[in-house]
């Protein structure tokens, strides 16, 4: 049977000021566009925002570099900001995202991560994401509730459905194929892994119309990956292998890294230390030890096989509380939420600095405000003296 085929994006429609599709800001990644010019391929981090705190280091991050913007949320943190309600919580997210993005010097997405077309719940969260975001993902690889991979004429039929609803008003659509081991949060998680099949990427690019995949090539969710001492190996050639197949259809096709964050070596270092002074009270040091990252130099293989989305969310969250023993242990007296509050903020703020970087997601809308060679990640410095230190 012929399948009819998929809309194509509506790249026509007009999102708000300074925002616009994922898929518009990962194109320009794929073909190395930066201002008027064009360079070598670079990647966007995805960042999992769950915070209005967190939305504003990412802003911050993202003007002092010029950088293109994608904010991600999952259902847990739609959750959060809607006080249980996912569906309030991107009503209310999503107004102070349009409302920082007037005012900024860059472009931004705002994207549903993990949404599935498979539960009532995971449905209604995707077509209010519809309504509300710039893009949105359409995970169906995998049952959550009975924690088992989807056939594949399923997961082609429920994300080809959310194209159908999302493609002509404007939403770039990611799905996922293969499944994903690890836990990304209490709504994502799986403990098995299974790599891509190239026929069947094949099949479902063509059939489903996607211009976002999320292919499985051996990276894995959650701050563990993999035991303490091995890490994991990427498939890379595979990675090349599938972007061919992807070229082939539509050259449009980006692929999205999942389970790709890297461990911050000197952060680690920075909450073990500040652990130690603190007496480490419910002995979280071990745990710290035994967190595995994704060596960076894996993640830029995989930008070079097509690879402009890269999600980003353990490292921050372990800069975060790094941030905040630390910030303990210097003063449990202060007795202001904001001071808490602004040191994590600031570390935020640097971490996602740092992944932006590395990722050479910088003058992308602007010349950055910062000298990127000079910026030093370190959390035992204020964010003020740190960017007094490579302000241009
Ligand atoms: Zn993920």
């Amino acid at each position: 049977m012929a399948v009819k085929t998929p809309p194509p994006l509506n790249t026509d429609r007009r999102f708000p000021d300074h925002m616009t599709s994922a898929h518009a800001l990962l194109l320009k990644a794929k073909r190395g566009e930066k201002g008027n010019t064009t360079d070598k391929r670079y990647a966007v981090p995805a960042f999992n925002v769950t915070t209005f705190q967190g939305i504003n280091a990412a802003f911050r991050a993202f003007e002092l570099l010029g950088s293109s913007g994608l904010l991600a949320f999952s259902n847990s943190a739609l959750k959060h900001f809607g006080e249980g309600d996912p569906v309030f919580g991107l009503e209310v997210a999503t107004t102070y995202v349009r409302q920082r993005a007037k005012a900024s010097t860059v472009m931004v997405a705002t994207h549903l991560d993990h949404g599935d077309y498979i539960s009532a719940g995971g449905r209604k969260v995707v077509q209010a994401a519809v309504q509300y975001l710039t893009s949105v993902m359409a995970d169906n690889s995998t049952n959550k509730a009975e924690k088992k991979a989807m056939p594949l004429a399923d997961n082609i039929a429920l994300t080809r459905e959310v194209v159908d609803m999302a493609h002509p008003v404007g939403l770039s659509v990611e799905g996922e194929l293969g499944v994903l081991a690890g836990e990304e949060d209490e709504d994502t998680q799986s403990e098995f892994s299974t790599y891509t099949n190239p026929a069947e990427l094949d099949r479902f690019l063509k059939e489903t119309g996607v211009l976002m995949l999320a292919p499985t090539i051996g990276t894995m969710h959650g701050p563990n990956k993999g035991k303490p001492g091995h890490k994991v190996k990427l498939n890379i050639p595979l990675a090349h292998e599938l972007l061919k197949i992807a070229n082939a259809i539509n050259e449009e096709i980006v692929f999205v890294a999942h389970g790709a964050s890297t461990l911050y070596e000197h952060v680690r270092a920075y909450a073990l230390d500040q652990l130690k002074q603190l007496g480490d009270p419910s002995g979280a040091a071990q745990k710290w030890r035994d967190f595995v990252g994704t060596d960076w130099d894996q993640i830029g293989g995989l930008i070079e096989a097509g690879f402009c989305k890269i999600n980003t969310d353990t490292e921050n969250r372990q800069t975060y509380l790094a941030a905040l023993l630390g910030a303990i242990n210097s003063n449990s007296a202060k007795i202001d939420i904001r001071w808490y509050d602004n040191i994590c903020t600031d570390a935020l703020t640097q971490s996602y600095l740092q992944k932006l970087i590395m990722a050479g997601d910088y003058g992308v809308w602007h010349e950055p405000k910062i000298d990127v060679e000079k910026f030093r990640f370190d959390l035992g410095q204020s964010l003020k003296q740190l960017l007094e230190m490579c302000r241009r």
